[in-house]
């Protein structure tokens, strides 16, 4: 049967925790007791397939302190920098410092159509031509199904066109089983319905959201006429897209430092969704493991 278990390598969002130059609660908490309240940038990591997703500029670090023993790929959801700058990351694990001519090692990666679009428009591309010509990394269109150790992964665009989620769907499911999926949003659900053919997933990995309110106080945290709205999905347009999808299993990832939550707080608010709306949920941490279960 074919495995897969989703390695969280960092929780945190655009902003790490700690911030450096910061001393808020959970900046003091994390300086003092690292994991769970330290968060590294947002990568997570697809064991089985053995799917890279995104490289924040933690990567390095992360990779380091993590459960991944081999890159089979490399997956970008989008552009923006705390998905993307790490990408150095390829170049320190490939290259072949010693040889010449040199046998470096190579790892493809898949960029869905717009994220393609974007790399060239942002300035991206520019960097990733220069570590395939170098053998580093393969690139490759991400516009069909792809197939790696029993699954076939789909790239999937959201209602903010530059962003894409992933899916896995087991290609060969046990006798009589119905196939396993994971769904995997990295950010960025702004305006997004999930397509009822993503509903029902056996395990969905999605951001928190901007909270608007404190989840446990109903303090505001965020000013209402502030500019992420015009762009930012909020805590409660997550909750209704996890309400939606109806996964098995929900986590929710992408947690900004400056919100303040604790992870105590987390795990109450966990606590709450599961007693009032029966949902299997946890609040990320970095190194979080979760497999997909038969
Ligand atoms: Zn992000």
């Amino acid at each position: 049967m074919a495995t897969l278990a989703l390695e969280v390598l960092g929780s945190g969002g655009a902003v790490r925790t700690p911030r450096p130059g910061h001393h808020d609660l959970v900046d003091e908490g994390a300086r003092l007791h690292g994991v769970p309240w330290q968060r590294t940038g947002p990568s997570v990591f697809v064991h089985g397939p053995n799917v890279l997703i995104d490289t924040s500029e933690d990567i390095y670090f992360q990779l380091e302190r993590s459960q991944v023993k081999q890159i089979d790929a490399g997956f970008y959801s989008h552009w923006h920098p705390d998905h993307t700058a790490g990408r150095r990351v390829w170049e320190t694990m490939n290259a072949d410092f010693l040889n010449q001519p040199a046998h470096p090692r190579t790892t493809p990666i898949y960029l869905p159509p717009n994220v393609r679009h974007s790399f060239a428009e942002r300035g991206l591309a520019e960097h990733f031509a220069f570590l395939a010509a170098r053998q580093w990394v393969t690139l490759h269109d991400f516009d069909g199904p792809l197939e790696l150790a029993g699954w076939r992964i789909t790239a999937h665009e959201l209602y903010e066109a530059y962003v894409y989620a992933f899916l896995f769907e087991e290609i060969a499911p046990a006798a009589g089983g119905k196939p396993r999926r994971a769904l995997i949003c990295m950010d960025e659900l702004f305006g997004w319905v999930p397509p009822a053919a993503l509903c029902g997933v056996d395990l969905a990995y999605i951001p928190m959201g901007i909270p608007e309110f404190h989840p446990l106080t109903g303090e505001r945290l965020v000013a209402a006429d502030h500019v992420v709205w015009q762009a930012e999905a909020s805590y409660v347009d997550s909750l209704a897209i996890a309400e939606r999808l109806q996964a098995g299993k929900l986590i929710f990832g992408h947690i900004e430092g400056p919100f303040g939550l604790t992870p105590d707080q987390l795990a109450e608010m966990a606590e709450n969704l599961q007693r009032e709306r029966g949902w299997d949920v946890t609040f990320a941490y970095d190194t979080l493991m979760v497999e997909l279960g038969a």
